[in-house]
């Protein structure tokens, strides 16, 4: 290894813990990677999200500068994956999003915010014939659509996946399960690292806690924001876009995975209660997805999942320096949509070139 390289400890293993992982590792670094999680991921956000990337469509419910973080993951995630050993499902046809009869006024103001916050070039609005033509099965229920054209989405499972497996197989990643660590500090990392690294704190050259909801010890301000989602497979629907559904509610969206897989997502609720889907969400999200399509009335559940997003008050991401290491935190609804853009600026920060960032608004010293 050449002697720039540095040793880190990651502590969290979900989107950001793992990603970020990976492109030390790509930088010639070492990595301890410690997390409660199993190796597949499954207490962890990312895992159940629907993985849209969607810069325009997000910033209208929220703030302009996530379009501008947006569009920068945007450009690159193509690269990233390019760099998998295999093919992963991404799909950036677009967005297109629709709205049932009683729900006009709510999309004649979601059309207004979307007029007020974003440029002209970023939408077009689709009659009849014209959302007949992109999404033959939604003009079957919908007589006109918002269409979207920079936003994606990818399969987050085979993401997870290929990470997993890139993470346990370089012989720079050593990645261990633990107990849960409810409060880091210099003294706790150390007792951490001599029992599952044999190393002590000073050996690492950074901490970086990418513990999600699971550092609000350490994280003032950190909150959890549940969302519950339904993976089906539907033979009998093919959409080409990712689709999103006004709702009175929730923003709910429908992300396509290959073969005839989709996710729908999300409901939005202040808890933190990561116990399963309750019977009214459930409902909610079942008769969202049957509304959009009647062939998804004999498509098959496989599955009905609900975790929650960190988030901090402003819903924007964090970086934070502490005493003993970093904190990148509250990611909220956008960790794909903001992970390579922040994950890149944080790579700048570990360097040192603080000159160079993006976004550095999100940096606290
Ligand atoms: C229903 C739903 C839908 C979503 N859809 C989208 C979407 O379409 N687009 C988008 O951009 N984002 C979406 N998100 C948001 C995205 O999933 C999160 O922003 C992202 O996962 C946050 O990444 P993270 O690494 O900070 O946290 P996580 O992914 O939750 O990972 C945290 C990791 O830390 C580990 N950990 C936690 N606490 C401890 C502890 N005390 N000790 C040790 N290890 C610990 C966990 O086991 C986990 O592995 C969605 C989220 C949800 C819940």
């Amino acid at each position: 290894m050449s002697s720039d390289s540095k040793q880190y400890l990651i502590v969290g293993s979900g989107l950001i813990g793992r990603l970020l992982t990976w492109r030390l590792l790509r930088l010639g670094h070492s990595v301890d990677l410690l997390s409660r999680d199993d190796k597949q991921g499954s207490d962890s956000a990312g895992f159940i999200a629907a993985a849209m990337v969607s810069p325009a469509t997000e910033a209208i419910s929220t703030e302009p500068m996530v379009k501008e973080i947006g569009l920068k993951s945007l450009a690159l995630w193509p690269q990233w994956l390019a760099e998998l050993p295999e093919p992963i499902f991404y799909q950036n046809n677009g967005t297109l999003v629709v709205a049932h009869a009683g729900d006009q006024a709510e999309i004649a103001r979601f059309t207004r915010r979307a007029q007020h916050t974003l440029d002209n070039d970023d939408f077009s609005v689709l009659d009849k014939q014209q959302l007949s033509e992109k999404e033959s099965g939604l003009a079957e229920q919908f007589d006109q659509a918002l269409f979207f054209e920079q936003e994606s989405c990818l399969d987050n499972r085979h993401l997870y996946q290929l990470l997993t497996d890139i993470l346990t197989q370089d012989k720079h990643c050593n990645w261990q399960q633990c107990e849960d660590i409810l409060q880091l500090s210099k003294e706790s990392i150390t007792s951490l690292s001599k029992q599952y690294f044999e190393r002590s704190y000073d050996d690492y050259d950074e901490v970086i806690d990418c513990r999600g909801n699971g550092a609000k010890h350490d994280l003032t301000g950190l909150r959890s924001v549940r969302g519950e989602v339904i993976r089906v497979h539907a033979p009998e629907v093919d959409f080409k876009h990712a689709i999103r559904l006004i709702h009175p509610r929730y923003p709910f969206y429908l992300a396509p995975r290959p073969n005839n897989e989709y996710v729908l997502g999300a409901t939005v609720i202040e808890s933190d209660d990561m116990s399963e889907v309750s019977v009214r969400s459930g409902l909610e999200l079942m008769s969202a997805l049957y509304s959009l399509h009647k062939g998804f009335a004999e498509a098959r559940v496989l599955e009905m999942s609900a975790h929650c997003r960190p988030a901090m008050v402003d819903n924007m991401p964090t970086i934070k320096r502490t005493e003993w290491g970093f904190q990148i935190n509250g990611f909220y609804r956008h960790g794909y949509l903001f992970s390579p853009a922040i994950i890149n600026d944080f790579l700048k920060i570990l360097d040192g070139n603080l000159g160079q960032l993006s976004f550095g608004d999100y940096y606290h010293a």
